[in-house]
This record gives C-alpha cells, sequence and structure tokens, in this order.
C-alpha cells in the first residue's frame, strides 16, 4: 500500500488535476485545480470562498481528483489510432473537510509546503483550504506499447484515512473453468498477461488486468464474469 507523501508525489509529478465535485442538481462538474500539501491529515488544496466548488465541497463532502502524468501524448497513427508513451494515470475518491487558515499557518511552522497556502492567501484574501483525509485511489501504470516491460499495466489500489473499500475486478469461477487455457493465451495476445497459470488452475491477476473484457469472449463455458 502507498503512502500518503508517496500518494501526493504521484500527484504531484502530474501537476494540474481534474478535481470533480457534484452540484445541487446532482450533475458531476470539474474544473483543474492542484495540491499544494500534504500531511498525515491527507491532501491539501485550496479554492476561492464564493465558487460553486467550495459550496459543492462543503455540502456535499465529497471529492474525486484524477489526471495523467505529464509525459504522456496521445499520437495517432495511419490508422487513426492512439498510442501512447509509458506513463500513469492516478485518481482519488473520499471525503474532504474545511481547514481553517489558522491551521494552514501552524502546519506551515513546521512544513514548507504549507508556505504556498499562507503566502498565496496574503495575494487572494478570499481563500478557502481544504483536506482530503478519507479516500481510495489507484495508479494505473501504463506502458502499452511495451517500451519498459514485456505486459501492458500495472494497477495500485490504496485507502487512506481508514476507508473502507474491496478492490475487486475480473475473476474466474473455478468450478465452472474446464482448463481449457483460451482466456490465457487471449490475455497474451494483447499483452497484459493478467491471466496466470498455477498449478489451481488459471486465476486473473487485478493488478494487470484492463477489464477489456476479451478474455470472456473466447471462455466456452461462460466461467469469466467482471465487477
Ligand atoms: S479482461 Fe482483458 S486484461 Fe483482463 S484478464 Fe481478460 S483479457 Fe486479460
Ligand atoms: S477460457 Fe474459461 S474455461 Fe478456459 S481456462 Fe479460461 S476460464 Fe477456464
Amino acid at each position: 500500500m502507498k503512502s500518503i507523501k508517496e500518494i501526493y508525489e504521484d500527484f504531484d509529478r502530474i501537476g494540474c488535476l481534474t478535481f470533480a465535485t457534484v452540484t445541487k442538481d446532482g450533475y458531476p462538474e470539474t474544473r483543474i485545480a492542484h495540491l499544494f500539501a500534504w500531511d498525515e491529515e491527507g491532501l491539501y488544496f485550496l479554492t476561492m470562498n464564493h465558487k460553486p466548488f467550495a459550496r459543492q465541497l462543503r455540502e456535499g463532502g465529497k471529492l474525486s481528483i484524477c489526471g495523467m502524468s505529464s509525459n504522456t501524448q496521445s499520437t495517432v497513427d495511419e490508422k487513426m489510432l492512439p498510442s501512447f508513451e509509458a506513463g500513469y494515470t492516478m485518481k482519488a475518491t473520499g471525503d474532504v473537510k474545511e481547514v481553517s487558515l489558522e491551521e494552514i499557518r501552524k502546519k506551515s511552522e513546521i512544513n514548507p509546503l504549507f508556505l504556498t497556502g499562507v503566502n498565496d492567501y496574503d495575494r487572494y484574501r478570499d481563500e478557502i483550504f481544504f483536506c482530503l483525509y478519507r479516500f481510495w485511489g489507484e495508479k494505473y501504470d501504463f506502458d502499452f506499447e511495451l517500451e519498459h516491460r514485456n505486459h501492458k499495466l500495472i494497477r495500485n489500489y490504496f485507502t487512506y484515512g481508514g476507508y473502507q473499500k474491496e478492490f475487486s475486478g475480473m475473476k474466474i469461477d473455478q468450478k465452472m473453468c474446464i482448463r481449457c487455457g483460451a482466456c490465457f493465451s487471449r490475455c497474451a495476445e494483447y499483452n497484459f498477461h493478467a491471466v496466470q497459470k498455477t498449478e489451481e488452475g488459471y486465476a486473473i491477476d487485478t493488478r494487470r488486468c484492463d477489464v477489456c473484457g476479451n478474455c470472456t469472449l473466447v471462455c466456452p463455458v461462460g466461467a469469466i464474469s467482471g465487477y
């Protein structure tokens, strides 16, 4: 499981992130922002008091953030299909709470990251601070062109602040499986190599699986299911 420092650093390498909340009409709404600090209480960001973003955070208390590492640019080949340099996307979803300026000032005395909040407040006096303090998330590390390894994905799931979540994914019903190996070959063809062959039979490693569904299309007995 990743530490809060590692989670922050992975987000920070991306820089600008998409921050999603829900409007009072029940629609998702996004904007671009960034995290400016972390400590053992969570991840910190700021916004202006009178923005709908702040109201939605106060009323809903929930937030989802995501971003993609900046060295990744999609290009299109002769078949108009996209290709990506190796990189990662990162997301976290959970609960937020407001943090007072006094608390941010206090934290800045022992952690220079919080000086961003203090000094920015000096420029923009309507600023307020929030902490994403309990969340789950994922780092989706991709190498679709197999530049650095022989399989496309490494998916790292994490939780923080006591968030309870079970990470599920594609799975094989061992009672139905007839050990034909078709899913193993199909997944290998796509270079995910998520279907593993063990002494007991076949199993799916969810850290490598993209939930592309191709294995389900070749299973003769319908033994593979998802989420
Ligand atoms: S869903 Fe796709 S990636 Fe996952 S095991 Fe099946 S073929 Fe492999
Ligand atoms: S394709 Fe279906 S029956 Fe064959 S090994 Fe995979 S899960 Fe089992």
